[in-house]
């Protein structure tokens, strides 16, 4: 019999995270996938961008070694041997996940499916009935209108992540979390980087401070950009891409990334014909990820929540236990934690100054400069801990600025869930040295008692 309790279409982040969470709590599971469990996370996106980041952070270590008394030559990137390294962190985390599938009794249907009622997902002419369905089938990389992806010299992130060379000069198209991660990885493996941005700042979701000191140390860097200026046109000649501005600039490279946003993946998989609401191609759900049709369930880069793996996770997670009758919480998208994995690290939790000014908080701010913490110094990083809170009340959000700093988000994700003040936080001792102890620091700050702060 094909029938279960939960059947998922898609395996990526949000439909594994909620078959293992359903097949945990005694839930019958199938889980559809036409590619490869795990998703774009796991294959496409966030492991292999950030192994190819860290054979960055090695290159830029080796180049400046002599600074630290280290006696070591940069010579070039193999990227062959990157890819390697890059795809054995893949294929280890891959074999993991099918196995914990495996492991805990869930269905696996290889395939692609359709959703042919509202209880029925047909993959090659078998059909699987659920007494819920839920749809994760993810998002896809978006390009601009008249702008053909070739996938040699113009490119997506897809084709991005395992290129066989190291292209001299390059363009990305887009200048947020994606376009400013490449960016990194580029400039690290010696290519000359320009990136283009329509928006008035690169990473344009953070707090404006956080752009600013991202946009100098890629100045510092080499890493050229323009903002807030759009994109006209793209021609492909004997030189390469040339890419032509708004304002009549133009740029040639050899390879242009287009880095513009990923759209829901939605169409003609039946979600119109069953009657779901959609908004540009999103499922519209609640806050329990309920669709507007009973029993049809959505998660992950397919509803318009933010864009993340740990989103969807927690999205699966949610509809899992709210299916088996736990009556969970639902998510607090402003508390969820937010990495730019560049060098350096851009990372945030919480409101940013102005939306915190717009939803009507009397805010107060203070920014905790990394050059008054020790572990800093001994990395040679720069950058800052920003809290932006109410005026004696919680902290509304912490932002961060700075090589490592994305692993400082656990505590700063604690402070801003469990509304934590400034008070709270201050008499926590913090290890030294460490970059953590920064982060004790500007609460000392924010609670008037400064330790290691000037002025
Ligand atoms: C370059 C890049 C870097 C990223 N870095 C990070 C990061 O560092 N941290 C982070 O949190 N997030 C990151 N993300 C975002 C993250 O990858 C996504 O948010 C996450 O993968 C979304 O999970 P999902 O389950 O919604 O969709 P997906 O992971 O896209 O999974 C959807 C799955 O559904 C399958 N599918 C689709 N249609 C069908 C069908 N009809 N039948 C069967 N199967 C189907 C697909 O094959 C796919 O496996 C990154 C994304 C990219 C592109």
């Amino acid at each position: 019999m094909n029938e279960f309790d939960l059947v998922i279409l898609g395996g990526g982040s949000g439909g594994y995270a909620c078959a293992l969470r359903g097949a945990q709590l005694g839930l019958s599971v199938v889980l559809i996938e036409q590619d490869k469990v795990g998703g774009t996370c796991l294959h496409r996106g966030c492991i292999p961008t950030k192994a190819l980041l860290h054979a960055g952070e090695i290159a830029d270590d080796t180049r400046h070694a002599a600074e630290f008394g280290v006696n070591a030559q940069f010579i070039s990137i193999d990227m062959l041997a990157v890819n390697a390294y890059k795809d054995g962190v893949i294929s280890k985390l891959h074999k993991g996940l099918q196995g914990l599938v495996k492991s805990r009794n869930i269905t696996y249907v290889e395939g692609h499916g359709k959703l042919v009622s509202k209880n029925q997902i047909e993959v090659n002419g078998t059909v699987y009935t659920g007494k819920n369905i839920v749809l994760a089938t993810g998002s896809y990389a978006k390009t601009l209108p008249g702008l053909e992806i070739d996938g040699t010299q113009i490119i997506t992130s897809n084709e991005a992540m395992s290129m066989d060379y190291v292209p001299k000069k390059v363009i990305v198209l887009g200048g947020g979390v994606i376009g400013c991660e490449f960016a990194s990885v580029w400039s690290s493996f010696g290519a000359e980087v320009t990136i283009i941005e329509g928006l008035p700042r690169l990473v344009a979701l953070e707090d404006e401070s956080s752009s600013k000191q991202l946009e100098r140390a890629f100045r510092k860097r080499g890493i050229k950009f323009e903002v807030g200026v759009k994109f006209a046109s793209a021609t492909k000649g004997p030189e390469g891409v040339t890419v032509t501005l708004e304002n009549g600039a133009t740029h040639t490279a050899d390879v242009l990334l287009v880095a513009v946003g990923r759209g829901p993946v939605s169409a003609n998989l039946g979600y119109e014909e069953q009657g779901l609401t959609m908004d540009r191609g999103y499922l519209i759900v609640d806050n329990k990820c309920r669709t507007n049709v009973p029993g049809i369930w959505a998660v992950g880069d397919l509803i318009p929540t933010l864009q993340l793996a740990h989103v969807g996770f927690a999205e699966g997670i949610l509809v899992a236990e709210e299916i088996a009758g736990l009556n969970p919480r639902p998510i607090n998208y402003d508390g969820v934690p937010r990495v730019t994995y560049s060098e350096p690290e851009v990372a945030s939790v919480g409101l940013t100054t102005a939306a915190a000014k717009e939803r009507g908080y009397d805010v107060v701010e203070l920014s905790y400069d990394l050059a008054g913490n020790g572990k800093a110094n001994i990395l040679k990083t720069a950058g800052s801990i920003k809290l932006v809170a109410q005026k004696n009340g919680p902290v509304l959000g912490v932002h961060m600025v700075g090589s490592r700093v994305g692993e400082l988000l656990a505590e700063a994700q604690l402070i801003y869930n469990w509304e934590a003040t400034a008070d709270d936080v201050a008499p926590l001792i913090h290890a030294h040295p460490t970059l953590s102890e920064a982060m004790g620091e500007a609460h000392m700050a924010l609670a008037g008692k400064p330790l290691h702060a000037h002025g």
